[in-house]
Order: C-alpha cells, then sequence, then structure tokens
C-alpha cells in the first residue's frame, strides 16, 4: 500500500528583529565558497577546448586581481595590495599551471574539477605541515581557487538560483549580509531568516526599511529547513512556521487582517504634528538607505530625513564611488523632493558589517573596531572632499545638514571641520555661492566622544545619537551577534547616563540632540526615550506612524519622572520593564496588535 507522506508542522523559535507576517517558500541563499565542482568526463576530442576554458580562467583571475591591485593601492596603501599580488604570482605558478593542463589530458575530466583537485593537494599538504608561512599559503589558494572557479563562468551570477518571477520566497542564510539583503530589489522575497544577526545588524535596518519580516538566531539554519518548503515567518514573535497547517495559516491570515486594520488607523493622522498627549512637540524624521524610500517617507508624514546613510549609494556599484557630480545630483534629487523639509546626510559610514569601501578588501579581525566610518573618509580625503562638496552645493537645491559617522577622537572632529572649510573655499574659488550655512553635526556613538561632549558641543550644530554603535561600543556587545544578543541593553543605565549627559551638554551649547538608531523607533523603550529630552527622532519610514501614535498617548512629564528615577536604578532590565509597563497602559490597543 502506498502511504502519502504527512508532512509535520515544525515551529521554531528565533528572535523576530523586523517586524510583520510572510507566507512564502523558504530557499536558501547560496555564498560563494570553496566547494568541490561537478565532475564529468570529457571525450578525448575536447581536451584541448577544456585546456582553453582553463587558461581563459586564469587570464580572466589575473586581470581581475591586477585590477583589485590598483583599486587598493590607490585607496588603502601598498600593503592591502600586496596581498593580491602574490595571489596573482601564486596563479602565474607555472608547475600548477601545467599540472592542471597535463591532469586534464592524462584523466579526461572537466578542467573546474582537475583545477580544483590540484589545489585541493596544494593546500591539504600545506595544512598537515607545522609551518605558518605555509599554512597561511594554503589559505591563500584557497582564496584565489574560488576566484578561479567562478570565473570558470564569469557571467552566471551568484543568484542564479533565485528567480525573478517565480513565487515568492523566504530567504534563508546563516548571516544575511546587507548585500544579500538588497536582492530583495530584484527578487520576489517576503521575509528574511538567518542564523545570526541583530535587531541593529545592518541586514536588519534594511529589513525594516523594506517593511519584511526577519527572524534571528535559529541554530542551523541551513540545514533543519528543506528549500521550497512552504513557511510562515512572524517577525514580531520571532517564529518560523515550517509546513504550516491550514488552521495555523488560518490564524496568522487573521492576525494580518488586524495589523492591516491598525495601518489603516495610522494613515489618519499622517498629517497630524508629533506631539505628546501634554502638548509637546517633538520632530519626527525618517532615516533613508535607498532613493526609492524617498516616496515612503512622503506618504509617511515625516518630517525630513534625519539619517540618508549615504554610503549604499556611495558603495551600491563596488568598482566606482560617484564622483561630485553624480553624489549632487542624487543628493540634489532628494533634498527637492524632501522641500520644505531638510534632508540630513550623513557622510560615508563603510565598513564594521556594512559594505567595504573598497571591493574584496581582506576582510577585518575586529571590523567595527577596524577600518569604518569617518575613519575610511579621512585617509582618503580626496573621495571625502567630493562628497562633502556635493553635500554643500545641495543647498542651492533644498535644505540640508551634514553629518559625520564615528566620530572617536577630538582631531577628527577638527580634521573634518577644516576640510568642510577648505571645501567651501574651493567652492568660492571655482565661482559657486552657497545660499546658507549648512549645519554640520556629529554622530554620538561612541563613548569617548560622550566623555568629551560638553567640549564637542562648542563645535557643532546639532548631535545625533546612533544608538545602535553607542550600545555596542558601551556594553562591548557585538551588535549583529545573535549568541550575545541578551547583554545588547538599551535601556542599560550606562546607555541611559550618556544619552543625558549628550542632551544636557546640547541643552547648554545651544544646539539641538537627536536619536537615529534603532532605540528611537522602539515603541517599548519610548517614554524613556522621550524623558531623556530628545529634540528629534529618526526612525525607518514604515515605523513613523507607530511612533507618532505612541508619542500622542504619553505624557512627557510622567516620561520625565520615569526618567529620574531609571538614573538612579542599577539594571537594566527592571527600567526596560518599567518602561514598557508604562508603554503598553499608554498605547490604544490597536497599536499593539
Ligand atoms: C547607529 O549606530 O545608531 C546608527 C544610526 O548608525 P548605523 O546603524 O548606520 O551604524
Ligand atoms: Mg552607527
Amino acid at each position: 500500500m502506498n502511504v502519502a507522506k504527512v508532512v509535520e508542522e515544525q515551529v521554531f523559535q528565533g528572535q523576530g528583529v523586523s517586524p510583520g507576517i510572510a507566507f512564502a517558500y523558504l530557499r536558501a541563499v547560496e555564498d560563494e565558497t570553496w566547494e568541490r565542482p561537478s565532475l564529468y568526463r570529457i571525450s578525448e576530442q575536447e581536451v584541448a577546448s577544456e585546456q582553453r576554458r582553463f587558461k581563459k580562467a586564469i587570464e580572466r583571475t589575473i586581470t581581475e586581481l591586477e585590477q583589485v591591485t590598483e583599486e587598493l593601492a590607490d585607496f588603502s596603501g601598498q600593503e592591502e595590495s600586496a596581498i593580491f599580488e602574490v595571489h596573482k604570482l601564486l596563479l602565474e605558478d607555472t608547475k600548477l599551471i601545467n599540472q592542471v593542463i597535463t591532469g586534464i589530458e592524462d584523466r579526461q575530466q572537466n578542467a573546474e574539477y582537475v583545477f580544483y583537485a590540484v589545489v585541493h593537494n596544494y593546500t591539504e599538504a600545506f595544512k598537515k605541515t607545522n609551518d605558518k608561512f605555509l599554512q597561511d599559503k594554503a589559505a591563500d589558494m584557497v582564496d584565489i581557487g574560488t576566484r578561479v572557479l567562478k570565473n570558470f563562468t564569469p557571467d552566471k551570477s551568484p543568484h542564479e538560483h533565485l528567480d525573478e518571477e517565480g513565487d515568492d520566497i523566504i530567504l534563508v542564510a546563516y548571516d544575511l549580509t546587507p548585500s544579500q539583503a538588497i536582492l530583495i530589489q530584484n527578487y520576489p522575497i517576503k521575509a528574511f531568516v538567518a542564523e545570526q544577526g541583530s535587531g541593529t545588524s545592518h541586514a536588519a535596518i534594511l529589513a525594516k526599511t523594506f517593511d519584511i519580516p526577519f527572524v534571528v538566531g535559529i541554530d542551523n539554519v541551513q540545514t533543519h529547513f528543506t528549500s521550497l518548503s512552504f513557511a510562515i515567518v512572524d517577525g514580531d514573535s520571532g517564529k518560523v512556521i515550517v509546513n504550516p497547517t491550514q488552521e495555523t495559516i488560518a490564524t496568522y491570515k487573521a492576525l494580518q487582517k488586524n495589523k492591516d486594520k491598525a495601518r489603516a488607523k495610522l494613515q489618519k493622522i499622517k498629517d497630524k504634528k508629533s506631539q505628546t498627549k501634554d502638548g509637546v512637540e517633538l520632530v519626527l524624521s525618517a532615516n533613508i538607505e535607498f532613493e526609492e524610500d524617498i516616496e515612503h517617507v512622503l506618504n509617511s508624514g515625516a518630517q525630513g530625513v534625519g539619517l540618508l546613510r549615504s554610503e549604499f549609494f556611495l558603495l551600491q556599484n563596488q568598482r566606482v564611488i560617484p564622483n561630485e557630480e553624480k553624489q549632487l545630483s542624487f543628493y540634489a534629487g532628494l533634498a527637492e523632493q524632501l522641500t520644505p523639509e531638510t534632508i540630513t546626510i550623513r557622510t560615508l559610514d563603510a565598513g564594521g558589517d556594512k559594505l567595504p569601501a573598497v571591493a574584496n578588501l581582506k576582510s577585518e579581525a575586529n571590523p567595527f573596531l577596524g577600518w569604518r566610518g569617518i575613519r575610511v573618509s579621512l585617509d582618503h580625503q580626496d573621495l571625502f572632499k567630493q562628497q562633502v562638496k556635493a553635500i554643500l552645493r545641495t543647498s542651492l537645491t533644498g535644505r540640508v545638514k551634514m553629518m559625520f559617522p564615528l566620530i572617536s577622537h577630538w582631531e577628527q572632529l577638527m580634521d573634518c571641520k577644516q576640510i568642510v572649510e577648505q571645501c567651501k573655499q574651493e567652492l568660492k574659488n571655482e565661482g559657486i555661492e552657497l545660499p546658507y550655512e549648512v549645519p554640520i553635526g556629529m554622530m554620538v556613538e561612541v563613548p569617548s566622544a560622550v566623555m568629551m561632549i560638553e567640549e564637542m558641543a562648542n563645535e557643532v550644530d546639532f548631535f545625533s545619537i546612533g544608538s545602535n554603535d553607542l550600545i555596542q561600543y558601551t556594553t562591548a556587545v557585538d551588535r549583529g551577534n545573535s549568541k550575545v544578543a541578551h547583554l545588547y541593553q538599551s535601556a542599560h543605565p550606562a546607555i541611559l547616563r550618556m544619552i543625558d549627559k549628550t542632551v544636557k551638554a546640547g541643552i547648554q551649547s545651544g544646539i539641538p540632540t537627536s536619536m537615529c538608531g534603532e532605540m528611537a523607533g522602539n515603541l517599548n523603550l519610548l517614554p524613556l526615550v522621550l524623558g531623556l529630552g530628545v529634540d528629534e527622532l529618526s526612525v525607518s519610514p514604515n515605523t513613523i506612524l507607530k511612533v507618532k501614535a505612541a508619542i500622542a498617548s504619553l505624557d512627557m512629564q510622567d516620561c520625565k519622572n520615569l526618567v529620574k528615577q531609571a538614573l538612579t536604578m542599577h539594571d537594566g532590565t527592571s527600567i526596560y520593564e518599567m518602561s514598557n509597563k508604562m508603554a503598553t497602559a499608554s498605547y490604544p490597543k490597536w497599536l499593539l496588535v
């Protein structure tokens, strides 16, 4: 008798880092890795063409390595580029080349496979020695081996397994990178699931911008999940339900209906001011990454853009950073659409878990403590000046502000200001008169800057608190590592005290403080954020209306009292619970679905 196999519903509990519900098919993202290619036999007549294919792949790789070496030498100096010089030399090793050429003929096997086998033999032998130099060389060989394999089929997209026109999918990855997250622009992706990651990882920030659910922290996702299984992703509760029953599907459809109703309610407050129950007004602006986001901003009733993460535009084409004119046209285009509101443009913040400033840059041991943010710009002042000039010239079209990421040292701020002055002078010499003084601000996201905040307040026109990084650097918790996510506490007393210190320094010097990290859009923490006295909240466009509704139901005086008490407390968990309690007691029920 033929018994049909019953596929059971399986529920996986992770952490929801971007809300929403999606119904779609699981699909693993394929990484480019050093894996054994398929083996097939070739005929005697095919030997020559197979050898030619191999030589072509080597040629392509050498050209690619020359290009990378040149770019790196321009961008980050000789040391990094030397790595790729060595890779090129390894490929030019005639012994290795000849072994592959003769191997194809002797074994009558396909070129990729023979190449893989030859390199594999070398790397295994190197790894077994006690010689550190040879062990390192093994890693280098794997790296170039991967490159060569990719160059056998240079036109094959690494995402060929995804179908632009196919069924809706849930992208599953070990650790979703921002470049994988932006695949959503070309593929019918409805949710993300990953083993690694957290609410402030940049992939999560993108998921929120795209308004799709994202669940992280599910162990062994790629082995547990069978590709193409149907699943529900619940980004609010952090559940992924694989092979859901009809009953579960019906429950989630009903939940989604309620969410849609809440959305419709929110639309009604779009044109209302953002103010507390007792009439205190706040600026509520949006965080954006892409040009397409501007439409969401305009539809959300946001008061301008409080954070443009310019790196997503600057690094989208990894080979060339757009020049001053191209940047100007991008920034001015956004500023024009936002008029009369302001756009706050943050200068390049590459590195960390975002795209590196240079394609193919060797990974750093501690990327969040490495070559990121303003450090990259100050090492490449030619590129930095192009960006500063483009931002300054945006003032000819609309209202613009400029701010610098990851300021940790006084000298950095001084250097940035000096460069801005130089740029203004050079523009003047070119006959370009700027219509007003573009406000210059800094991100407050490193504890060393907070400890110097009173002095820094005298040097800038505004502060913007980057809580994502401020929490990471203050508590020494990698913002993208789910293993330590429980220690990543926004309501940690040290964080509240740092924000308090920053706001007070701002008031003392007569400058406003905004907050653009994810903490600003977290409704459970809103009573604390309001009570701390920030002047502006910048959140993802899809969160604007929820935050506006939440603000309207809170009383500023209560929030201030709450903060007064929180500042005397020692544990973040209790502070969080206190804030959450006030939030749930104040918000309308429909906002909590
Ligand atoms: C932050 O650190 O809070 C911030 C807004 O910057 P990013 O998330 O881009 O590092
Ligand atoms: Mg930051």
